[in-house]
């Protein structure tokens, strides 16, 4: 018994002690404790508090590292609007701002604002989210995102995780109730990073820090946003006690004693001389900020004066947010690469001087696409001017043609794909005689490893391989396996950090699978009969034939149709690749001139009964080019390898006399009536053929056999007026193995 009351009473006493920990480290910079000691007590904390659910407490330390994922977002009403604020991009509106607010706050009656005791205070405009904090007795009970002003999400789970953020005010006799507004974000170095992990796997890149910190915070799961270590800092209140201040400047400083953080470079200003020095000297260091920042929001600072400006039907005429331009600089363009995005994509990218732009030090700039390079007449060696969009990514705006040197040389787009060497394809067609319409150049090697990803979910879907287990998100997991144990996506995943690589970059390492089995049990919602069923999928998927493989690699021009038209001509890949380009084409060979005939089949004759394949004389070269290609190649190799089979299941003879007379259906004129059990109709009429048999549709006198499945239909009758001969299921099974 008393143990477990000691036990409360530690657990009390850690959440204090962590705690004060925390803040000091976080709030004051000023560390009471060792990070080992720190994760030690938060351990034992976790320990206790499992043992004690009786004791929970959503601000608990142990909430900071991420507590359970949530089911949904629960929408919260604002009892005091989030506003949106009026953007100005120049100092002239800033001082017409400037002047309507002391002249309306001048036409008081009473001269409570004369022109000269108004102060104004300047705060950097941070890019991130605005974020409610509520506190209730000094205890967060809620932080809401804004929403549409009126109603906005409770995202408290994930904003406990801001280590900045007090989970208890510093006070001993704390407001009833304060609403702080502020902005989260995303630090810089967090930015980067998550990126450069993104950009790894091939996935969509965030355009700015503000679109990531969002992102982070419409996360379900708390581990997500610990990871990404968010910061806060306030710059606005909602619903809060009466007098609890009666400006910006002492709000600020109060919300400070109780342990919100704040801007260290909120400035107080009394004149539009002042409002503008604060503006071009934080335009100065912004830079040196470790958050992005592309402005400075100015307003108002007694409440009282806000409140007798009001509000628009827009916005608060109290405030206002003034941008700073984006940037621009020259700089020499060195050379250009070329980068490959997930879905085949190629991109080039500039590689320039290293010139200083918003600042970051930048080497790379985009290109969008080589159309733009033709059309904007960029070469290597010339002076280009480049700015961010969204004060973050770096793009190229032209070339300054006065400073081009003689020897500027002329940008040349791969011809194979920078990643694979695989072969390429130009959009739109007319861009390869008409290189300023390029939109886009695909690398269209379906193992590219820029877009394995998408090929690999593609590859194991419906009507591909049709890997039952293999789904989007097992594979997302798996490849994780090859992610830093504390990559946010890896936690995303549910993949623990004990679990060790599991390849998963090639069609093959499907098949490969199996010996990772223990690795495949760890990861989170994979329990011994999902890897046992996903195994015997992949087994299964071995065996499925040419015509699926073909269609499963996701060869531009060869769907299912086209895989299935092509596995009946050719008894496996070995001899598909051994037939000349003609036969993948037959149709088209035969409306070709006698001429053009010769040249490709050695005859002027057209080929007789020529047979569909689903490619013409467009497609086929380009179809006939890949297969051929090394990266095809490689696949098959590697497929056969681990036990693909690459031989047809359609293949159907039709031009060997000898091979067909020997099969048990030779000949003869088959028709099904009713349902023959595991196969639908037009795979009964292959599984006929593929034994020699002609399959017909109709009971005729030519009729050699009937084949009788459940619930057959009038054909039966007929077929026994008749006297063609009658197979049942079973006899089907004895005399063909069907
Ligand atoms: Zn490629």
């Amino acid at each position: 018994m008393s143990g477990t009351h000691d036990e409360k009473a530690r657990i009390l006493e850690l959440r204090r002690l962590l705690d004060r920990a925390n803040d000091a480290y976080y709030i004051e910079n000023d560390p009471i404790m060792s990070d080992e000691e720190f994760d030690r007590l938060l351990k034992e904390l976790q320990e206790l508090e499992a043992r004690h659910p009786e004791l929970d407490d959503p601000n608990s330390p142990t909430r900071r590292v991420g507590g359970r994922p949530i089911e949904g977002f629960r929408t919260v009403e604002h009892r005091v609007p989030m506003l949106s604020i009026d953007n100005t991009y120049n100092e002239h509106d800033l001082c017409e701002w400037y002047e309507r607010v002391l002249r309306l706050l001048g036409e008081d009656g009473e001269g409570l604002f004369a022109r000269d005791t108004i102060d104004f205070c300047a705060d950097p405009k941070i890019d991130g989210v605005a974020v409610s904090l509520r506190y209730e007795k000094g205890e967060l009970v809620l932080a809401s995102t804004r929403g549409d002003g009126r109603r906005g999400d409770d995202i408290t789970h994930n904003v406990r995780t801001i280590r900045t953020v007090p989970l208890h005010l510093h006070s001993d006799t704390p407001p009833n109730v304060l609403e702080v507004r502020g902005e989260a974000f995303i630090p810089n170095d967090e930015f980067i990073k998550l990126n450069e992990q993104r950009a790894a796997r091939g996935l969509e890149l965030f355009m700015n820090p503000r679109n990531a910190c969002a992102g982070t915070l419409k996360s379900l799961d708390p581990r997500v946003a610990a990871r990404r270590h968010l910061g806060f800092l306030a710059h606005g209140y909602g619903e809060m006690d009466e007098g609890f201040a009666g400006g910006h400047m002492e709000f600020i400083a109060r919300c400070r004693s109780l342990g919100i953080p704040a801007s260290e470079h909120l400035t107080r200003c009394t004149n539009i001389d002042e409002i503008l020095r604060a503006v071009h000297e934080f335009d100065r260091i912004r830079h040196t900020l470790p958050y992005a920042t592309d402005g400075m929001v100015v307003r108002v600072d007694s409440f009282d004066a806000q409140r007798r400006l009001g509000t628009t039907s827009k916005a608060p005429r109290w405030i206002i947010a003034y941008k700073y331009p984006a940037e621009q600089k020259r700089t020499k363009l060195l050379a250009v690469d070329h980068q490959v995005g997930k879905t085949g994509r190629i991109t080039p990218r500039a590689v320039m001087e290293p010139v200083l732009l918003s600042g970051t030090i930048v080497r790379h700039a985009t290109l969008h696409n080589y159309g733009q390079i033709v059309k904007k007449d960029i070469r290597i060696g010339d002076t280009i001017e480049v700015t961010k969009a969204g004060e973050i990514i770096p793009y190229v705006l032209g070339v300054v043609f006065e400073l081009r040197p003689k020897n500027a040389r002329r940008i040349r787009p791969p011809d194979r794909c920078p990643v694979c060497a695989g072969p390429i394809e130009i959009d739109p067609p007319e861009a390869v005689d008409h290189p300023e319409l390029e939109t886009a150049r695909l690398c269209i090697n379906p193992e590219c490893p820029a877009q394995v990803r998408e090929k690999l979910i593609w590859f194991a879907g419906r009507g591909q391989m049709d890997i039952e287990g293999l789904g989007e998100r097992t594979i997302d997991q798996i490849r994780a396996t090859a992610l830093d144990p504390d990559d946010a996506l890896r936690i995303e995943l549910g993949v623990p950090p004990e679990v060790p690589t599991i390849p998963l970059e090639h069609f093959a390492d499907i098949f490969t699978l199996h010996r990772y089995r223990d690795a495949l049990l760890m990861l989170d919602r994979m329990g011994e009969k999902k890897v046992d069923n996903l195994l015997q999928g992949i087994e299964a998927a071995k065996g499925r034939g040419m015509a699926r493989v073909l269609a499963g690699m996701g060869i531009r021009h060869v769907g299912s149709a086209t895989a299935r038209q092509l596995a009946r001509l050719f008894p496996d890949i070995d001899a598909l690749l051994a037939a000349p380009l003609w036969m993948l084409m037959p149709k088209a060979v035969n409306q070709m001139s006698r001429e053009k005939r010769r040249e490709l089949t050695g005859s002027e004759d057209p080929i007789p009964d020529p047979p569909e394949t689903g490619l013409g004389a467009l497609t086929a070269p380009i179809v006939y080019a890949y297969l051929h290609s090394k990266p095809a190649q490689d696949t098959f190799r590697r497929l056969k390898k681990v036990g693909v089979s690459l031989a047809s299941r359609d293949f159907r003879p039709h031009t060997s006399r000898d091979s067909k007379d020997s099969l048990p259906l030779a000949g003869k004129t088959v028709v099904v009536t009713g349902a023959i059990e595991g196969y639908d109709r037009e795979e009964i009429r292959e599984a006929l053929e593929r034994l020699g048999a002609h399959a017909s549709t109709s009971v005729s006198r030519k009729t050699d056999i009937l084949i009788v499945g459940e619930n057959p239909g009038s054909k039966l009758a007929k077929a026994r007026e008749l006297g063609v001969e009658i197979w049942d299921r079973q006899r089907l099974k004895q005399e063909t193995g069907l």
